[in-house]
């Protein structure tokens, strides 16, 4: 008896230390932050000596005497030089795929410089992998510059019994082996889905290269659910990657991932307490009939529908006016023929049908446009629509504008479009543009200041998985547009001034999502969403700003846990261990 009393106490202590251990930080409800620069993003009062935060709300800000006189008993929050800025806003990320495939082999030309390499990488792991289908991620053939096109020969050696799907970077693309073909129950007579193809040599036959999200889709129907509980442990792992790079809010664009309810996992992980915030642009399909719009103030609210009408340009997919360029890359590595251009995905009729449903049920849409003729196809349609239904401020989205006009640009500001670019481009593609697009395309490639001219509210996206999470790297590549392979400024008149670099980062991003009388600046009555920094942004020379540290993030006036141990992944894991035991 005594025994078993002692035993219950060690459980007692040890629960009661590990809590304490686990226990999430929090302040004060009523908090001046002083003593370091303060960056509001408001044009009227861009900066500020103090700032004082109440029960989550910003209710001041002046002087520190004038705040400390306003609320005498308020804690202060001294900055010590640090620099205080609203949290950053990513506006088009991927956060379900980007948790999942951070947990698969990587195959990425971010840490992969030669396609022996690559192979290697994928001989090693693929018998390691803990799942029943070995998962890579990340082949880049415009990165990795001798990486041609697996044969589903080699496929097969590399992995003769276990299902083996490799996907690549811009995920518009993957690779199959005969396994895996199987257990899709995918033969050389089944039809291509919609928006997709399982590719065929002259013979008919598999070749294993699958093309497009609707042809991928059907691979990843044929996997293996993961563990219950599993992707909530991965996705509440991987959102504080999010914060710790400073974002406060990101929206989901197209939730993709291996989950039979990626919606329902992200409201269930982006509650209080969550590393970041969530806005959600769900598939079509992922919407309930006669649905709308959930109000902004709510857990991962749905607020949009995502729609491609072209497919990566990395991977011919780009939907342009002229042909893509011929030489070694596009037709040995990439497989173009000479005289490709990239299809226009969404037939008219069709597109004409979702954007007038979606269009009427209120929703924001948001479409991914890379090629002149994807951008022209949105633009007729919402045209037509626009004018049987207008609808004030709708805010309709396109999404990455590689190579949008500036005739396009004008006319899609003038039809209420908000434009997003996906600036890193140039700086992981930067020196192999003018090899796929020319000299002249590669000019006006992502212009984002030519949107800014135009009277575009600009925000610029990374994509993750599509590029690794790094806010600081694509500021500075706003600000220097330079490729990482070295070269000249790609389009150096697109250069944003420092501010607008920032608000793209921030108060654009909050009202692309309809976050602006709430987040993306410090300005009295917004929730206090913050980035406390090592070095102000503003000022700092730009050779500089990716050393800056993100000292924390606060979200609603709360400091963000950013620990890999917190009391959330502890319960999570011990979820996943119990059902996988069984207990
Ligand atoms: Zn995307």
């Amino acid at each position: 008896m005594k025994k078993l009393l002692l035993a219950g106490a060690v459980l007692v202590v040890t629960y009661i230390s590990v809590s304490l251990w686990l226990a999430p930080p929090s302040a004060p409800q009523q908090m001046i932050f002083h003593g370091g620069p303060i960056v509001t993003m408001e044009d009227a009062a861009p900066s500020a000596e103090a700032i004082i935060i109440e029960d989550g709300i910003i209710t001041g800000i002046g002087s520190l005497a004038d705040l400390q006189a306003q609320s005498p008993s308020a804690s202060l929050y001294n900055l010590e030089g640090n620099t205080l800025m609203p949290g950053l806003i990513e506006p088009h990320s991927h956060p379900i795929a980007a948790a999942q495939f951070a947990a698969t082999i990587d195959v990425s030309g971010f840490t992969h410089t030669s396609r022996a390499e690559v192979i290697q990488a994928l001989k090693d792991n693929v018998d390691d992998t803990p799942t029943p289908w070995a998962l890579a991620f990340g082949w880049d053939p415009v990165m990795v510059n001798d990486l041609e096109a697996p044969t589903l020969a080699e496929l097969d050696a590399i992995a003769p019994e276990k299902p083996l799907l490799i996907l690549t970077q811009m995920m518009h693309d993957a690779y199959a082996n005969s396994a895996a073909l199987a257990a899709a129950g995918i033969t050389s007579d089944t039809p291509n889905p919609t928006a997709g193809e399982f590719v065929k040599d002259a013979s008919g036959q598999l070749t294993g290269t699958i093309r497009e999200v609707g042809a991928i889709n059907v691979l990843f129907a044929a996997m293996p659910p993961a563990p219950a509980g599993a992707n909530d442990l991965l996705l509440n792992l991987f959102m504080a990657e999010y914060a710790r790079a400073g974002y406060t809010t990101v929206g989901v664009m197209g939730p993709v991932g291996n989950d039979a309810d990626p919606i329902g996992l992200l409201k269930r992980r982006s509650g209080t307490g969550a590393p970041i915030q969530t806005m959600v642009y769900a598939l079509p399909g992922q919407l309930a009939a006669e649905s709308t719009p959930e109000g902004r103030g709510g857990t991962a609210p749905v607020v949009g529908v995502k729609f491609w009408m072209d497919g990566s340009p990395y991977a011919g997919g780009a939907a342009s006016t002229e042909p893509y360029e011929v030489n070694a890359l596009t037709t040995e590595r990439l497989h173009l023929k000479p005289g490709h251009i990239g299809a226009v995905m969404i037939p008219e009729d069709e597109f004409t049908r979702n954007f007038t449903e979606f269009h009427t049920r209120g929703f924001q849409i948001a479409t991914h446009v890379q090629g002149e003729e994807a951008v022209e196809r949105v633009l007729d349609v919402a045209e037509r629509v626009l004018a049987d239904h207008p609808r004030a401020d709708h805010r309709h989205r396109l999404e990455h504008n590689a190579l949008i006009r500036p005739d396009q640009l004008a006319r899609a500001h003038r039809l209420g479009f908000t434009t997003s670019f996906f600036i890193d481009h140039i700086r992981f593609y930067g020196d192999k543009l003018p090899l796929l697009f020319g000299a002249e395309r590669t000019a006006r490639y992502m212009p984002i200041g030519t949107a800014l001219e135009a009277g575009h509210t600009v925000t610029i996206h990374a994509d993750h998985p599509a590029t690794p999470i790094g806010p600081l790297r694509s500021l500075t590549t706003l600000l220097k547009r330079s490729p990482n392979n070295g070269g000249d400024a790609i389009g150096p008149e697109q250069i944003l001034s420092r501010t607008d670099a920032l608000k793209a980062m921030t108060l654009n991003a909050a009202w692309q999502l309809g976050l602006e009388d709430t987040r993306g600046s410090l300005k009295v009555g917004k929730q206090a969403d913050l980035l406390v920094l090592s070095q102000n942004l503003m000022t700092v020379p730009v050779d500089q700003i990716e050393a800056t540290q993100v000292i924390g993030t606060w979200i609603n006036g709360q400091p963000v846990d950013t620990r890999q141990t917190t009391r959330t992944n502890a319960s999570l894991l011990w979820d996943v261990l119990m059902g996988m035991t069984g207990l």
